[in-house]
């Protein structure tokens, strides 16, 4: 194809890096001014440029163009600067992105698939390019990070979260598919915009809704097979627990919110261990917040201790305390308790204040998940201190603003003694001259990693056992030199290294249980999962 063409296919367009040679051989004369940069001096320039914007979304319009333009140059930037690029291309900018996507859209990154398109799904799968799909990640829009409905928006997500499968767990681009499923919004102020995107009425729901995902899921198996992995993201919990639940055996799927999150806070509570003493059965949970990340992490902390100690799942749960906005779990609201909530009604007399249940539970690990800020309190924390010698505080709930404490109330409260993580970033904390480095419990540690471990093995399902061996893998990077600063999660500059090692336990439990279907079994795992990781290294083209 002509020169033109090359630098319009962000596949293969290399921009001033093109060599002489290849500025020949393509028909590139003239198109190009004479300079020839290597893709290292194309990084720097283009850091430089995303250092000056001063404001958040710019940085995301500027990645969103690379991306456009130059993929590689575009991952070969997320891989070497993740620790600063990261939150530009996933949360916290990219929730402002989907935000104002009515007004900053211009180009289509993925399927928009809506109501209008029942019926012909299949069809409309057909209209994107690549035929080897790997990894989908599809939502509905409704429960964008913690921002609530906001329809066909919603695509900025499944967009970023693969751009992450390829930056951090080395899953090629191509094979990658984004897609938002459009049956409506129940966002007034989205209906009432002229420039809103998507379909212009409230969501569908009960079997309106449930065909039109049938529909969906069946289509992408009959075009994919039984080896594309399906991630649920953003989909608001009345759905996701149903649709994990009923999917779960006839598809690969995997949803994020739930077991994503549930993988990485149980990897660090692993890892904590080294630091609290015990095992995860002697100690005693009280989460704030029962939806889909509180009762996904307790459910999968539940199951860690049942294969540890032999337990019932039942005898398990019994160590892990929620309140909701209601109060304390326990077993006199029952008959009133949403289906996801009910196993963990224990016996007990109601309390409803978070205080006080610590008081009453004598927790020895505290996690917030309820997306409200400042609910613990110096009260709570302080009740904490009195009850353990090493409090471990997570405070999840994003964006920061809404995150439960501050890194810096949970060791100044604590005289120094806790051991704090979150689900936003905070700075390292100086406390009494001992540095204490916050942990960050991010999503994005497990699923690329899990994801590439599920591809590797040509795994059919997801079981959650794979989710356990995440954990445990991704707890055994914490090195002492991370200890010694508090911290229970590894830096997130060796991420790729990391990943490789998710993806190497993933894929053994899923050969172990039979779930495998790419035989033999490749002898290192963890070679094999670095092998097979996409490079943005510019190729040569003869
Ligand atoms: P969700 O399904 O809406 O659940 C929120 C839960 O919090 C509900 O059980 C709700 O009670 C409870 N709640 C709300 N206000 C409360 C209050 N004032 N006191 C006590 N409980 C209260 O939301 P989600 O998906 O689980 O997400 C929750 C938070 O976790 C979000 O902020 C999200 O950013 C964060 N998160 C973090 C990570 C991470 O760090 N890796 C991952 C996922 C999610 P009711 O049930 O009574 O309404
Ligand atoms: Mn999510």
């Amino acid at each position: 194809s002509s020169g033109y063409s090359l630098l319009r296919d962000p596949r293969h367009n290399k921009g001033l890096a093109f060599t002489e040679k290849e500025r020949d051989a393509h028909y590139l004369r003239g198109l190009l001014p004479p300079v020839v940069l290597s893709q290292e001096l194309q990084e720097k320039r283009l850091m430089n440029t995303l250092r000056q914007y001063q404001v958040p979304l710019q940085r995301y319009m500027a990645m969103m163009d690379l991306q456009e333009r130059n993929e590689r140059l575009f991952y070969k930037l997320l891989v070497d600067n993740v620790e600063e690029l990261l939150p530009v291309v996933y949360t916290p900018t990219v929730g402002e992105a989907c935000q104002k996507y009515g007004s900053i859209f211009r180009r289509p990154q993925g399927l928009y698939i809506s109501l209008k398109e029942k019926g012909k799904i299949l069809e409309v799968l057909k209209n994107w390019p690549e035929r080897s799909i790997q990894v989908i990640v599809v939502t509905d829009g409704e429960r964008i990070l913690g921002l609530g409905d906001l329809g066909c928006q919603g695509m900025g997500i499944p967009v970023g979260k693969l751009s992450l499968y390829t930056a951090l767990g080395g899953v090629r681009p191509s094979a990658c598919l984004p897609i938002t499923l459009d049956v409506g919004t129940n966002n007034q102020k989205l209906l009432d915009d002229e420039f809103y995107i998507g379909l212009r009425q409230r969501r569908a729901t009960g079997q309106e809704y449930s065909e039109f995902l049938h529909e969906f899921m069946s289509a992408v198996k009959q075009n994919y097979g039984e080896k594309v992995l399906i991630q649920f993201e953003d989909f608001a919990n009345h759905n996701a627990f149903d649709l994990l639940a009923k999917y779960s055996t006839t598809h690969l799927v995997f949803n994020d919110d739930i077991q994503g999150t549930a993988s990485v806070v149980l990897a660090g509570l692993i890892a904590s261990l080294k630091l609290l003493g015990g095992t995860l059965a002697d100690h005693t949970f009280l989460f704030l917040g029962a939806g889909e990340a509180g009762t996904g992490i307790a459910e999968l902390i539940a199951l860690e201790i049942s294969k540890q100690t032999n337990a019932s799942m039942e005898e398990s749960r019994k160590k892990i305390w929620l309140v909701d906005s209601k109060g304390l779990i326990v077993s006199s609201r029952k008959e009133s308790l949403q289906h996801f909530k009910q196993p963990w009604a224990h016996e007990h007399e109601p309390v409803k204040e978070l205080v006080n249940a610590v008081k009453a539970i004598k927790p020895t690990i505290l996690i917030g998940t309820s997306g409200v800020g400042k609910t613990f309190t110096k009260e709570v924390v302080k009740a904490m201190a009195v009850l353990n010698e090493k409090p471990l505080i997570m405070a999840l709930s994003n964006p920061t603003s809404q995150a439960e404490c501050t890194a810096e109330e949970a060791y100044t409260w604590t005289e120094g003694r806790a051991i704090f993580a979150s689900g936003s970033p905070f700075d390292p904390v100086e406390y009494n001259g001992k540095l204490n480095v916050p942990g960050q419990a991010n999503n994005a540690y497990i699923f690329p990693g899990f994801g590439l471990g599920v591809i590797i093995s040509g795994a059919i399902r997801v079981h959650e056992d794979m989710l356990l061996a995440a954990s445990e893998a991704l707890a055994e990077q914490v090195t002492q030199e991370n200890y010694d600063k508090g911290l229970i999660y590894p830096p997130f500059a060796n991420i790729r290294k990391i990943s490789a090692h998710i993806a190497a336990k993933v894929a053994a439990k899923a050969y172990e249980l039979g779930l495998a279907s790419r035989l033999p079994q490749p002898e290192d795992l963890v070679k094999c999962a670095e092998s097979s990781m996409y490079s943005p290294t510019y190729r040569t083209y003869r």
